[in-house]
């Protein structure tokens, strides 16, 4: 059975990874499909997100990375998929993933979606959060795979990430010139 699991992986975290590992162990074929969303600006383009997960992913031989347009059921369709592959954290992603599984199901009732519960350790992380972190000059070494990591403090312009400095008010007036 071929499995899609589709996402925007912008970019990919030791979350989405933990769910292509297990989705591996389940499917004979998992395809990790990046979507090309026209609504979303992307701190990656398609081809570094898609050249991440390839890295990422290269210990898993029966785990492929692609790009598509449109339609994820007609993406399946033609990849000849039966399962949509979806990770679920928190309520929140519940609502919005039944509903795209609802809507999925009414174009095309051959393609089922699959939810994975995310592991406990990873039940916060999104790409959001890493992409927020990084770009207060945080390290984003615990939630990404290295190389992903490099990506990301070069895409913010700082190489060697300070490890989570917190600038207090008493730490601005200290650098402050004496007669301020
Ligand atoms: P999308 O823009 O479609 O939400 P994402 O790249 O954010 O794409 O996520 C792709 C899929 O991976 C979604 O099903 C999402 O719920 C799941 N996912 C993301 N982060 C995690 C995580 N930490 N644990 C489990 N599943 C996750």
């Amino acid at each position: 059975m071929i499995a899609i699991y589709p996402g925007s992986f912008d970019p990919i975290t030791l979350g989405h990874l933990d769910i292509i590992t297990r989705g591996s162990r389940l499917f004979e074929q998992v395809i990790v499909a990046v979507v090309r969303n026209p609504n979303k600006t992307p701190l990656f383009t398609v081809q570094q997100r898609l050249e991440q997960i390839r890295i990422s992913t290269k210990n898993l031989p029966n785990v492929q990375a692609d790009g598509f347009d449109g339609l994820t059921v007609n993406y399946a369709q033609i990849k000849q998929a039966q399962v949509l592959l979806r990770g679920l954290r928190a309520i929140s992603d519940f609502e919005v993933e039944l509903q795209m599984a609802h809507t999925n199901k009414t174009i095309s009732t051959q393609i089922e979606t699959v939810f994975l519960a995310t592991s406990t350790e990873y039940s916060f992380l999104s790409s959001s959060v890493v992409k927020e972190i990084a770009r207060f000059g945080g390290s984003v070494n615990h939630l990404v795979p290295p190389h992903v990591a490099l990506d990301i403090y070069q895409c913010y312009n700082h190489n060697s990430p300070m490890a989570n400095p917190i600038q207090t008010e008493a730490s601005f007036s200290n650098k402050m010139p004496m007669n301020q």
